[in-house]
């Protein structure tokens, strides 16, 4: 069933830990949403397409273009406060002085009969260290419990092990050296950090190689017991799951979904295989 399925992502997995028949839709299927994931769904689109600006912003100004000239395509009011707090954050000026700056990049390594693929907002290395930068713009602040299960946070720190040799002179970086941050635009002096060790490296790669094999064995993808995760989704006519979508708010935490469909693979930075 999996045959097509070249990739998983920290997306994709995330879907299949929350519901593996969502995973199957939107992966394996690739069925067009059906329903309204959140409400008011004007608002909310209108929300994610600021926050995918935002990031283009943030990418302009890292490769070099003066914040003032970048600060004047922040047309909206979400885009000036974000783009502000951005120029302004303390928490980030850290890596605003280095130089090893890697904004969107993508890696990519065998995972099973899969790639695991990630990309990046942006990897900083300094001396003997590389911090993974996230840029959230959500409503709400997620609790750092949360975010430290998710499997954005796992996979994006065990990659970098993994994938991320040529971003320090051909040698892997070791885990101790790795620490992702998650800023939040509307929350500029509360980012979440979470720094590595190996044992943790290890139970996320084991755990990784065990998902990918799981999902390669499935021949059944069921509905998740938890039907709180079908307020938010898009699915939800497809599984007889209700019709009122749920709070745009939660939704965003809980159905963040990026289309692997973009990455070019041409560009990928990637141990051969
Ligand atoms: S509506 Fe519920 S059961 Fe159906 S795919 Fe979405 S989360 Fe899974």
């Amino acid at each position: 069933m999996t045959e097509q399925l070249r990739s998983l992502s920290q997306s994709s997995l995330q879907d299949y830990n929350d519901c593996p028949r969502r995973f199957e839709l939107r992966y394996i299927q690739h069925l067009a949403y059906p329903a309204v994931e959140s409400e008011p769904a004007l608002e909310n689109e209108k929300h994610q397409q600021e926050g995918e600006y935002f990031h283009r912003l943030v990418q302009q100004h890292l490769i070099g273009i003066p914040a003032e000239q970048v600060g004047k395509l922040a047309k909206t009011d979400n885009l000036q406060r974000w783009w502000e707090n951005y120029v302004n954050a303390k928490d980030l000026s850290g890596f605003k002085n280095l130089t090893g700056l890697h904004a969107e990049v993508t890696l990519s390594a065998p995972l099973g009969k899969f790639r695991l693929v990630a990309k990046y907002d942006l990897i900083a290395i300094g001396e003997n260290k590389a911090t993974i930068y996230d840029w959230k713009t959500y409503r709400k602040r997620p609790k750092n419990e949360w975010l430290h299960i998710r499997w954005q946070t796992r996979v994006y720190r065990a990659l970098l092990v993994q994938a991320g040799a040529h971003l320090n002179g051909a040698k892997p970086f070791t885990p101790e050296q790795i620490e992702m941050v998650y800023w939040f635009a509307d929350f500029p002096t509360e980012p979440a950090h979470f720094p590595y060790k190996a044992d943790q490296y290890k139970r996320d790669w084991d755990a990784l190689t065990t998902l990918a094999e799981e999902i390669t064995s499935a021949s059944h993808f069921p509905k998740t017991d938890d039907v709180s995760k079908c307020s938010y989704c898009p699915y939800r006519s497809y599984c007889d799951r209700g019709i009122r979508a749920g709070d745009a708010a939660d939704a965003e935490l809980e159905t963040a979904a990026e289309e692997l469909f973009d990455i070019n693979f041409e560009q990928i930075g990637e141990i051969a295989f």
